[in-house]
């Protein structure tokens, strides 16, 4: 059984104030100014193994926060960046932010973290746009900002959902190949909410399958989410895949996804996305991070 012990949760620091943005009109002029004056920010949100609680990786979590309007959320300004055909520089910017928040505060970190951080080796994710798959320089992009931040591809997750690793196979195929022999790992996100064949998947090079958020959300209450979910973990064992669950919100759940052998989980029960400084004091503060504390007993 799983028991999480020691360590407040982290506060919530990004949450969504609603109707905190109702009608600006994203307009490509606004975000390219956006992005140019880096208005947009990062969350980071920890991953950690569901077997023993082990600090397993971070994912960066694109943040906006308008002069005026306030938050606006990434499932509304993502979609508009790709419109505006803003996704190459967008990412380059979010992709440089991340590697270097990484590079300081996990791969050099200060103090008593040293040790445990080169233990764990914990990863950085990064989301990607179907439209970086259309960019035929974004393999070398991504490799010279792993260079000038001196991080190791391998070292770095990306992540592209599943619709869009679809959108051209064989566009997804020549690009996802050239990134996956430059080092990067590779993530399947938001899977299940596709309609992926297991013949699609097997022939992509991924590293890793991200249970969508909405089956994890429901396992404990549908039957039909908890087979989804334990599929999904099965297939990916399959294909040689780490499963990541997110969206875990409880113990109840975190236990259900250590029984069907999911590998990693994130999700509010373990901590909020937090902001690069939150969560590396977070970090250096805790006496005992909460997923080292975490205990896992099995009879
Ligand atoms: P995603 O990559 O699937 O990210 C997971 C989403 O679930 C995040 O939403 C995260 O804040 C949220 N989440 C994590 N744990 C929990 C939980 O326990 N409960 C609930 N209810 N939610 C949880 P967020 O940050 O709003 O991002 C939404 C989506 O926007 C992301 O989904 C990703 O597809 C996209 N996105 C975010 N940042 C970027 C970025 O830098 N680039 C690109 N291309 N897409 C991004
Ligand atoms: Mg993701
Ligand atoms: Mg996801
Ligand atoms: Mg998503």
């Amino acid at each position: 059984m799983l028991r999480q012990v020691g360590g407040a949760l982290p506060a919530a620091d990004d949450t969504y104030e609603p109707g905190a943005h109702p009608t600006l009109e994203l307009a490509p002029s606004i975000l390219r100014q956006a992005i140019e004056n880096c208005e947009f920010s990062l969350a980071y949100q920890p991953q950690v193994s569901c077997r023993d609680g082990q600090l397993a990786g971070f994912e960066a979590l694109a943040r906006w926060r308008h002069p005026v309007d306030g938050v606006i959320v990434p499932d509304r300004f993502i979609p508009a960046i790709e419109r505006a055909g803003l996704m190459p520089e967008f990412t380059a910017r979010i992709a440089g932010q991340a590697l270097s928040w990484f590079r300081v505060n996990i791969l050099s970190p200060p103090r008593v973290l040293a040790d445990s951080m080169a233990q764990n080796a914990p990863s950085l994710s990064i989301n990607i746009s179907a439209r970086n798959l259309a960019q035929p320089d974004f393999p070398e992009t991504m490799t010279g900002l792993c260079e000038r931040h001196d991080v190791d591809p391998s070292r770095v997750v990306l992540e592209l959902t599943e619709t869009s690793a679809l959108d051209d196979p064989v566009l997804s195929l020549e690009l996802l190949t050239r990134l996956r022999v430059q080092g990067f790992q590779l993530s399947i996100d938001d899977f299940g909410a596709g309609y992926s064949s297991m013949q699609q998947l097997a022939r992509l090079p991924f590293s890793e399958i991200k249970v969508d958020r909405a089956f994890v959300a429901t396992a404990l209450q549908s039957a039909t989410s908890r087979s989804v979910v334990k599929s999904i973990v099965e297939l990916g064992r399959s294909l040689g895949l780490r499963s990541t669950a997110e969206g875990v919100e409880d113990e109840a759940t975190l236990q259900f996804l250590d029984f069907v052998g999911c590998d990693l989980v994130q999700g509010y029960f373990i901590a909020h996305p937090m902001s690069g400084e939150k969560l590396a004091d977070w970090l250096n503060s805790a006496p005992e991070w909460p997923w080292r504390a975490w205990e896992t007993r099995r009879s």
